[in-house]
């Protein structure tokens, strides 16, 4: 088996049934389409299910809604040079290739990401890593883009190593999609580069769904946790997907299980032909409500808004804090059942 990338592939692997293939090779030819022969065979197990609705095209992604935005959480605002994105003091993003070893169907990077082109030149690489040199107060950088770990150990290997050499950058942080999109790329080689001596190497895995955390994916994270990278999640609150407490109980509980700390629970960003995986912030934070209490701390992640147009992302969990007396002294704090008390 190989990687499906057109609407051909998912047909001839039973994905997808041919009387739809029509109408999905317009959303093809829109947006970038991949399925690890992994992830394939964990989707013929389950048609429709979960990790189906990730990553299979469907004729809804056309639909496009005046709110959308090609470039929702405005990346190209804060480009002080190609494939750095700079929009807090002490952290940049370096996108180092666009593409990814699968495409999910709700990408808030959907306009950028997509195969073709070896992502930053050679060239590039240089002045960005120049632009970090040159900045002192940045203390950690983010490889993002793209999927980081779509590059070989070698190549992804001298970023992290040239990275870590800068006296300034204390932590490198990878956002990755690999560990449950294609699990036996976490190899001893990969991880080897993953573990410089003059920079801390942070993990964030993108997780939405229980389903995704087999054993193969298990297994991948242990030897990851195993050779002492610390993980963190990142989990897009999704209609249809985990829009539900049950299933955020049992993927919070799941992660933490395997040692991933989950991180952040995203609000569905504004990118196009995504309102079919949108919900309101009210929804949102009636769900963050019923975890809390239901679920350790450890289980718990920041529920963030990328708030549109570049202005970065903020906290918007439900607040447990009410003021009682105007400009007084006195609150009431909420507890997780719903019930208040006075905090002078
Ligand atoms: C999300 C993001 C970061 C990282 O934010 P954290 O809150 O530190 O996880 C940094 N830079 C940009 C441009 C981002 O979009
Ligand atoms: S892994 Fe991340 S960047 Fe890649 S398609 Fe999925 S959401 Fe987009």
């Amino acid at each position: 088996m190989t990687t499906a990338r057109t609407v051909a592939d998912l047909v001839s692997a039973g994905l997808v049934v041919p009387q739809q293939a029509p109408a999905l090779a317009a959303v093809a030819a829109r947006y970038a389409i991949a399925v690890t022969p992994y992830l394939q065979s964990l989707i013929a197990a389950d048609p429709k299910g979960p990790i189906a609705r990730q990553y299979l095209p469907d004729p809804r992604e056309l639909e496009n809604r005046p709110e959308e935005r090609d470039d929702p959480i405005g990346d190209r605002a804060h480009m002080p040079v190609p494939g750095v994105v700079h929009r807090y003091p002490d952290r940049v993003l370096l996108k180092l290739i666009h593409a990814c070893a699968v495409y999910c169907r709700f990408c808030f990077r959907r306009e950028m990401v997509g195969p073709g082109g070896d992502g930053l030149s050679p060239e590039a690489l240089e002045q960005g890593l120049r632009y970090i040199r040159q900045h002192p107060e940045i203390w950690e950088v983010i490889l993002t883009g793209g999927d980081p770990l779509v590059l070989t150990p070698r190549r992804l290997g001298a970023v992290v190593a040239d990275l870590a050499a800068i006296d300034h950058v204390a932590v490198v942080r990878l956002h990755t999609r690999i560990p449950l999109a294609d699990p036996e790329r976490i190899t001893a080689a990969l991880i080897d580069v993953l573990r410089p001596s003059q920079a801390a190497v942070w993990i964030a895995v993108h997780c939405n769904h229980p389903a995704e955390l087999t054993p193969e994916a298990c297994a991948a994270l242990a030897r990851l946790a195993d050779a002492g990278v610390p993980l963190v999640s990142q989990t897009v609150l999704l209609r249809g997907i985990n829009d539900d407490v049950a299933t955020l109980d049992q993927l919070f509980r799941a992660l933490v299980r395997a040692r991933v700390k989950p991180y952040y629970l995203h609000h569905p960003d504004l990118a196009p032909g995504t309102g079919h995986f949108r919900l309101s912030l009210a929804e949102g934070q009636a769900l963050v409500r019923r975890l809390r209490g239901r679920l350790s701390g450890l289980c718990q992640p920041h529920y963030v808004l990328d708030i549109p147009g570049g202005h970065g992302k903020v906290p918007v969990g439900p607040g447990y804090l009410h003021d009682v007396v105007e400009g007084g002294g006195e609150a009431e704090v909420e507890d997780w059942q719903g019930h208040r008390h006075p905090y002078p």
